[in-house]
C-alpha cells in the first residue's frame, strides 16, 4: 500500500465517466457553453479495468461516479456492470438529476444505494440562471421517484452570495422534510474562480456565514463523522442532518484519501493541484505490465496532495469530477 509521511492514502476513487453535461453552471463553465464529451475519452471497458487495477495498486475501497455529468455518458450501464463485480464496498453517484428518473432502473439494477443530486436552488428562475440547463421540476420528481425506490439522497448546495443565499434555508426545509440530507458545499477556487479572486469573494459563503443563518431558525449541534470525511455533520434534534463541505473554513487536506480518474485517463491526486499523470495506455497492457507502472505513478500522485489547506486551481471541476 502506498502511504505518505502524513499517513494518508488512497480509498476514495472517483471517475469522471465524461466531461459532457447537459448544464454550464456559472461557478463551473465561465463562458456558459456546456461541455461535451472529449475525443480521446476513454472506452468503459477501460475505465473499469482502470478502477480494477486502482483496486490493486492503491487499495481503492469506495467508488463514486461522477462527470462531467454521468447520466448523459452511453458508457454509464457497461461501465456499472462491471464496477458492481469487483467487490468495492461502496458505489455511489454525484449527477445533477436532471435525468435521474429516466435512468433509476438501471441504477437500481446496478445496486447504487446512495445519490448526490446537486441542486443550488428551489426557485425555477434562479436555477435557470444558475444552471444555465435543465429543469427544476424535473430534478425534484427525479428525486423523488430515487426516493421511492429506497435510494438515500443527499443533496450539494453551493451558495452563492447575490445568487441563491435567500435559498439556504428553504432548501434546508426541503430536505428535511423528506430525509434527504443537505450538503452545502463551499465555493471552491477552481477553474476562473482560481485567477479572478474577485469574482470568487464576491460569491463566496463562508461556514460561519451559514451556521448563522441557519441558527436563526434551527438548534444544531456538531455529529460524529468519519475520519477521513470531507463534510462537517450537524444534527438538527428531531429534524435531521446537515453537512457542510468547507474547503476554506475547515480544510480537510489532512485527512483527504480521495484519487481521481478523469474520462481521458489521467490521475489526479489532487484538486488543488495542477499536476496529472496519464494511466490511458496501461489500461490496455495486461495486469502484471500494468501494475507496477500505475505504482509508481499513485506515488506520484499521493506526493500531489497539499500538507494542510486546499488553495484552488486552474482544472475546471467538470473535467475531474467534484
Ligand atoms: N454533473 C454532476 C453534478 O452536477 O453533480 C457531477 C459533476 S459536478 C462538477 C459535481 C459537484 O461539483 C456539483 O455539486 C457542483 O455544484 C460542484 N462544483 C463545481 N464547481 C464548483 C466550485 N467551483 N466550487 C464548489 N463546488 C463546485
Amino acid at each position: 500500500m502506498i502511504v505518505d509521511r502524513q499517513g494518508r492514502r488512497f480509498r476514495n476513487l472517483r471517475v469522471s465517466l465524461t466531461s459532457a453535461c447537459n448544464y454550464a453552471c456559472t461557478y463551473c463553465v465561465p463562458n456558459g457553453k456546456r461541455l461535451v464529451a472529449a475525443q480521446d475519452e476513454l472506452s468503459a471497458e477501460a475505465m473499469a479495468r482502470g478502477v480494477a487495477y486502482l483496486i490493486e495498486a492503491a487499495g481503492i475501497e469506495r467508488l463514486r461516479i461522477t462527470g462531467g455529468e454521468p447520466l448523459v455518458s452511453p458508457k454509464l450501464e457497461a461501465f456499472m456492470t462491471a464496477v458492481g463485480q469487483m467487490g468495492l464496498e461502496d458505489i455511489s453517484l454525484t449527477t445533477n438529476g436532471q435525468l435521474l428518473a429516466r435512468k433509476l432502473p438501471l441504477l437500481v439494477d446496478a445496486g447504487i444505494r446512495r445519490i448526490n443530486v446537486s441542486l443550488d436552488t428551489l426557485n425555477a428562475a434562479a436555477f435557470r440562471g444558475i444552471a444555465r440547463g435543465g429543469d427544476l421540476a424535473t430534478v425534484l420528481d427525479g428525486m423523488e421517484q430515487a426516493r421511492a425506490a429506497g435510494i438515500k439522497i443527499k443533496v450539494n448546495m453551493v451558495p452563492l452570495r447575490g445568487q441563491n443565499l435567500d435559498q439556504v434555508l428553504p432548501l434546508l426545509d426541503y430536505c428535511l422534510e423528506r430525509g434527504y440530507e443537505l450538503r452545502f458545499i463551499e465555493l471552491m477556487r477552481m477553474g476562473h474562480l482560481a485567477s479572478d479572486s474577485n469574482a470568487f469573494l464576491q460569491q463566496f459563503v463562508s461556514l460561519q456565514q451559514l451556521l448563522s443563518l441557519i441558527g436563526e431558525r434551527y438548534e444544531y449541534l456538531q455529529a460524529d463523522a468519519p475520519v477521513d470525511a470531507t463534510a462537517v455533520r450537524y444534527e438538527i434534534p428531531g429534524h435531521g442532518h446537515f453537512g457542510v463541505i468547507a474547503n476554506e473554513s475547515v480544510p480537510f487536506c489532512r485527512t483527504c484519501s480521495r484519487l481521481r480518474l478523469s474520462s481521458t485517463g489521467w490521475l489526479h491526486g489532487c484538486l488543488s493541484s495542477s499536476n496529472r499523470h496519464y494511466v490511458g495506455d496501461l489500461l490496455d497492457k495486461p495486469r502484471h505490465q500494468a501494475l507496477p507502472a500505475l505504482q509508481r505513478l499513485l506515488v506520484k500522485a499521493l506526493g500531489d496532495k497539499q500538507e494542510v489547506a486546499f488553495s484552488g486551481g486552474a482544472t475546471v471541476m467538470k473535467i475531474i469530477g467534484g
